[in-house]
């Protein structure tokens, strides 16, 4: 893991779109199925849109049919972290960008593969490398 990126919500609202500001910094989420990434199946790593660390990879991304990009796991263990989250009166687990704590959306026990996780993420959050044709 690389060192943090620390900046001030001026710093970070002048390199984020305010729909990427509202999601990373403020904790939103995208409407489902209104983001540009949760059908796509191109080949990529998937960078935080904030801070470009490297989160999820597409060949653990499946179509969960939530409307939201869905990976089974991390592209490294650390790049991103989990914590607790009980706002909107539920019991969720955050997933935030371990360099830059980004939000990025959350995880569930519902996942297809062996470890039984799925990573329910916002396209905001994410731009893929090589980026969409
Ligand atoms: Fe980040």
């Amino acid at each position: 893991m690389a060192d943090k990126v620390v900046k001030t919500d001026d710093e970070w609202r002048q390199l984020l779109t305010p729909e990427q500001f509202h999601v990373l910094r403020e904790k939103g989420t995208e409407r489902a199925f209104s983001g540009a990434f949760w059908s796509s199946h191109d080949d990529a790593m998937y960078l935080c849109a904030a801070c470009g660390n490297a989160l999820f990879s597409s060949e653990t991304k499946f179509d969960s049919g939530s409307g939201w990009p869905s990976f089974t796991e991390p592209a490294a263990a650390g790049a991103v972290t989990t914590e607790a989250d009980r706002s909107h009166g539920m019991v969720r687990t955050e997933v935030t960008c371990s360099r830059c704590g980004g939000h990025l959306g959350h995880v569930f026990e519902d996942g297809p593969g062996e470890n039984g996780l799925r990573f329910c993420i916002n396209s905001a959050a994410i731009k893929p490398v090589p980026p969409p044709k």
